[in-house]
């Protein structure tokens, strides 16, 4: 029988045995015991399943990879170190020198920085395509080399909202998978695959963890595209891997299996960003409550930004699930239960009002993290940007004015006392 989400939260990945502990056990172990040098030979030469080392393999980590897997309605999944981690497997697994790649504009800084600067060196090329390009000009930025199409549900910062559907048609068109970085949402307020995504990204940092307690990511396979349909353009999952005595990862693993088997033993092996079993842990912990926090996190973001927007010295507010706002039509269709917590807005006295307003805060803390429990904000233009005059900052994205604010799961009446408050200091 297959669970419904909030009891894929809380009960999947791990099931005890007759007398096992009830909650999932850390295996804090970097190696596992043999009995005799076949049985380790038959695990070396994936023709068992078992765990050698644990910078490949841990029970704790598949645990949890397998409730993530479950809840985004995927075949195979893996936890990496970071989201970081997670992005850059996602996109190497199957791309390298030579390659290219097309992506949405608006992402995470931290993934622009990676593809545009550090995977560029590596010689993989980026092409960045606005979010709500029509098919016409996103078919334009293809290719014959290209390898993935990127994107992310909700953008962070941006708050932009993918048209997952269509990224899904247009990637597929050009014979390449779409993977989509769906941390803002998570599976609980959409499952991408549902819309035609192959791969899914995530940072559990953000609302899976949810307590601003550990750094993690996680990769997902659907299990959907037919690597094989395109030898020529996916050697590396359907031809020979020479560092695993030939082993073709396609043959062996199936569709389902393949993308995922092959960043573990290729990519965690040589690269090495793997959580440690006690994070996984603390993630399995948070994911358990993730559908009561997410619901949470989402009707007091809409009340906040209801209240923000009827208030006279709020000059504009960006929240996809309030009325009015520019992806509010693309949020119902692809986020219709909630969206995430995370509000921007800016006041009207500008850039000096912001900073008059952030300092007579007492709930919502200044902090750069966004999405977990405690409500926080933050004013780059006096931060994170504070380097950049008004001009450069319009030129990155980030109006001198905007105020980012992820809210919490408090008491609502408490967060927009604060917010009412700090507004009257203005
Ligand atoms: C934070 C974030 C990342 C990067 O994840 P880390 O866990 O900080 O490495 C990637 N994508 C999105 C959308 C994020 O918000």
């Amino acid at each position: 029988m297959e669970f419904k989400t909030d009891t894929k939260c809380v009960q999947a990945g791990y099931t005890p045995e007759s007398g096992q502990p009830r909650i999932l056990p850390i295996v804090q172990s970097t190696t596992y015991k043999y009995d005799t040098s076949d049985d380790m030979a038959r695990l070396f030469d994936l023709e068992a399943d078992g765990y050698l080392y644990s910078r490949i393999s841990n029970p704790t980590n598949d645990a949890v990879a397998r409730k993530i897997c479950a809840l985004e309605g995927g075949t195979a999944a893996m936890l990496t170190a970071s989201g970081q981690a997670a992005a850059f497997y996602a996109i190497f697994n199957i791309a390298s020198a030579g390659d290219h790649v097309v992506c949405s504009s608006n992402i995470y800084g931290g993934t622009f920085n990676l593809f545009a600067v550090t995977m560029k060196r590596m010689g993989i090329d980026f092409t960045f395509v606005s979010p709500d390009a029509p098919e016409s000009e996103l078919n334009k930025a293809f290719r014959p080399n290209t390898k993935a199409l990127y994107g992310e549900t909700i953008a962070n910062p941006a708050l932009t909202v993918l048209d997952i559907e269509l990224f899904a048609k247009v990637a597929h068109a050009h014979g390449v998978p779409l993977i989509v970085d769906n941390t803002f949402a998570t599976p609980v307020n959409c499952r991408p695959f549902e819309w035609g995504a192959d791969i899914v990204v995530h940072s559990t940092t953000k609302y899976m963890d949810g307590h601003a307690a550990v750094i993690g990511g996680a990769l997902v396979d659907s299990g959907n595209f037919d690597w094989e349909a395109y030898p020529d353009k996916f050697p590396g999952l359907t031809s020979p891997d020479p560092s695993y005595h030939g082993v073709v990862y396609t043959k062996q693993f199936g569709r389902g299996g393949a993308y995922i088997t092959k960043a573990t033993v290729q990519l965690q092996r040589d690269l090495g960003a793997v959580p440690s079993p006690h994070n996984s842990f603390l993630l399995n912990l948070g994911l358990e409550s993730l559908h009561v926090r997410m619901a949470k996190h989402c009707a007091n973001a809409l009340a906040v930004a209801e209240f923000l927007k009827a208030h006279k010295k709020v000059a504009w507010v960006r929240y996809c699930s309030l009325p009015g706002d520019p992806y509010y039509e693309r949020a119902q269709k692809y986020l219709p239960n909630g969206s995430c917590g995370v509000i921007s807005f800016g006041l009207t006295g500008g850039r000096a009002a912001a900073e008059a307003f952030m300092k007579s805060l007492r709930l919502a803390a200044i902090v750069t993290h966004v999405a977990d429990a405690r409500t926080s904000i933050l004013h780059p233009a006096s931060a994170t940007h504070r380097q950049l005059n008004d001009e450069q900052l319009v030129a990155a994205g980030v109006s001198p004015d905007l105020v980012r604010l992820s809210v919490g799961i408090e008491d609502v009446a408490d967060i927009i006392a604060d917010i009412d408050n700090a507004l009257k200091a203005v």
